[in-house]
């Protein structure tokens, strides 16, 4: 039987070697576990082998998640990856270290207003809607400056890169397309701000194909915790 322990490892492999393919360093590249829909239970597994930083896509089971959590697990990193709506902003400032998905003003505005004073400030990916679908969420690569500049004025976050959700396609050149251009933004972003350290793309069946084009930051779930649920 393989447990959460063996696939974490296994993940961490991946990463490495294609980090060793594209004469990257492992260290440059950062897994964040997504046990969305999972039980605390395998946090707590995937916790004991060392990992440290955890995706939530829905605010409610997110929030249950942190509280549960965190009188045993002080240090976990917390990250929102799913799609926030204005009214559930506040949960989110309350209990989050990081949200990946900000595409507008609004939820900018409303996260860094209802920040605590006492933690420290939200880190912020922009999600870029990358393939230009109407239905998929996320700024244009157009609006991303405005927002970025918007941003880097409000003191209870700060901007830390961009995250994108490309297109579900065994196309591999519109998949490397689609890396190529998110990296392209980001290195511009980069050379306007400093801060600019995370390009949150790749998850379990593209990390190699992202890191081969600069991902820092891959997102990897079922790849370690298993299949979910249709929810
Ligand atoms: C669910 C999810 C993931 C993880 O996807 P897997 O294919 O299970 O690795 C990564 N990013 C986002 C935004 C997700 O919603």
């Amino acid at each position: 039987m393989t447990t959460i322990a063996d696939r974490l490892a296994n993940a961490q492999h991946r990463i490495e070697q294609a980090a060793q393919i594209s004469s990257r360093n492992t260290d440059e590249i950062q897994l964040l576990a997504v046990s969305k829909t999972k039980p605390n239970s395998d946090i707590l597994a995937a916790y004991a082998a060392g990992q440290r930083r955890f995706g939530e896509n829905y605010v409610q089971e997110g929030e249950s998640k942190v509280k549960a959590l965190t009188p045993t697990c002080p240090d976990i990193e917390w990250h929102f990856i799913g799609p926030l709506q204005s009214n559930k902003t506040k949960v989110i400032a309350a209990h989050f270290d990081w949200i990946h998905t900000v595409s507008r003003e609004k939820i900018a505005a409303r996260l860094n207003e209802q920040r605590p004073q006492e933690m420290a400030p939200l880190n912020i990916c922009i999600q870029i809607n990358i393939s230009g679908e109407d239905s998929k969420s996320g700024a244009t690569p157009a609006q991303l400056f405005e927002l970025a500049d918007k941003v880097v004025q409000m003191p209870k976050l700060v901007l830390r890169g961009l995250m994108a959700i490309p297109t579900a396609t065994s196309d591999k050149q519109l998949q490397k397309d689609e890396f190529q251009r998110l990296q392209a933004l980001y290195q511009e972003l980069q050379s306007l701000y400093p801060q600019v350290d995370t390009l949150s793309m790749g998850m379990s069946n593209d990390l190699e194909q992202a890191i081969e084009q600069g991902s820092t930051m891959v997102r990897i779930g079922s790849a370690i915790f298993g299949e979910r649920e249709k929810r």
